[in-house]
């Protein structure tokens, strides 16, 4: 291949064999790919490293890829292949960049937990990083061991009324419910993810796919695999009806970056109605003709609803402002704050 000559020329221990294949774990910009039979480690070549502007220019799990191979045997990634999806959140911090949890995925699963962690809040935080990726959700309610049948059935009613069109799985881990549900949607070909906050059950979840006899994990990856800790970066797992499903461990915190077809998505009842707003940047929040504020003062809408709406649209558009802008709305902030603490204590 011509187009190695130059970097040939200044690797002297590439070896010029290639292959393409399937980023199947990442750990610290060290990237283990699935090519063919085997699982070759590899980093990314001086190029991918200072061309991309940011995170997105790495791979991630789950992309394809071409590796020349060292002649340590392991790897140089050369080339990132186009993604068909991407799932992106803000990097902990007020001020932190883009980070790509996983690439390619077709579906992911939102698993939520029927205990203290049940949030639609959340639920909608999550939907919105799902749809602006351009993947479909499913969501798992899942210790519904724990759950009365009529707390059961309350929480199914309020996740079907805040999103109607999504498909929910009634799920334990536990007790293997819903398990077989889970399975008949997952078709050969496909990478599906789970996602959700710690101790929701993903693991759990994935265990009990993984190990049962129909869904047993592909030997290729298992092997590879051998000796690798699991537990704090992501992984993805070939089952051996073909099908792919990779863990997003660790979310403590899903911030969004500029996110905003995903929110109109997600909220696609409160953009529908928008349409209908007397002005067409109408914020929903004290215009007059505005559809929104009506269809909550009818009842159509829950207010709860139009609260996070908002929330995320300020989230969404705070990531997206310039650094100068972002700092104005700071002091503007911090001003609001200290008159208000002022006010408070002439009060007292
Ligand atoms: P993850 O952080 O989302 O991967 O969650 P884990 O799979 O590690 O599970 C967290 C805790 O919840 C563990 O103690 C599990 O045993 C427990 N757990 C997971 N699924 C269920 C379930 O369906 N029912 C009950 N009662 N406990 C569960
Ligand atoms: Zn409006």
């Amino acid at each position: 291949m011509t187009d190695l000559s130059d970097e040939k020329a200044r690797e002297v221990s590439v070896t010029g064999k290639r292959c393409t294949g399937r980023v199947i774990e990442e750990h610290r910009e060290r990237y283990y790919i699935q090519c063919g039979q085997e699982v070759i480690e590899a980093g990314v070549s001086g190029k991918i490293m200072y061309s991309s502007e940011n995170r997105l220019g790495f791979p991630a799990v789950g992309d394809m890829v071409i590796v020349e191979y060292l002649q340590d045997g392991s790897g140089v990634i050369r080339e990132l292949k186009p993604r068909t999806s991407v799932l992106v959140r803000r990097a902990a911090g007020r001020h932190a960049g883009e980070q790509i949890l996983a690439a390619n995925i077709d579906y992911a699963f939102v698993v939520m937990s029927g205990d203290e962690d049940f949030s639609l809040n959340r639920l909608d935080r999550y939907l919105t990083i799902i749809y602006e990726g351009g993947i479909r959700p499913l969501i798992i309610l899942n210790k519904t061991d724990l759950l009365s049948e009529d707390m059961r059935d309350a929480l199914l009613n309020e996740i079907k009324e805040r999103h109607a069109a999504i498909p929910v799985i009634m799920a334990s881990a536990l007790t293997e419910k819903g398990a077989d549900e889970i399975k008949k949607e997952l078709q050969a070909g496909k990478i599906y993810c789970f996602i959700g906050s710690s101790g929701v059950g993903k693991s759990s979840l994935i265990n009990r796919l993984t190990g049962s006899e129909q869904l047993a994990i592909n030997p290729l990856s298992t092997a590879s695999a051998k000796g690798i800790h699991t537990t704090t970066y992501r992984q993805l797992i070939e089952l051996q009806n073909g099908s792919m499903l990779i863990d997003t461990p660790g979310l403590r915190e899903v911030g969004l970056t500029g996110s905003d077809a995903g929110i109109d998505e997600t909220f696609v009842d409160i953009s529908g109605i928008a349409q209908n707003c007397r002005f067409r940047d109408c914020t929903h929040t004290r215009e007059p003709g505005c559809a929104v504020i009506a269809a909550v003062q009818e009842g159509v809408l829950a207010a709860e609803k139009l609260e996070n709406y908002l929330r995320l649209k300020g989230e969404s558009q705070y990531y997206q402002m310039k650094d100068y802008e972002r700092r104005q709305k700071d002091r503007q902030f911090g001003r609001m704050i200290k008159e208000y603490k002022q006010r408070h204590k002439v009060k007292k």
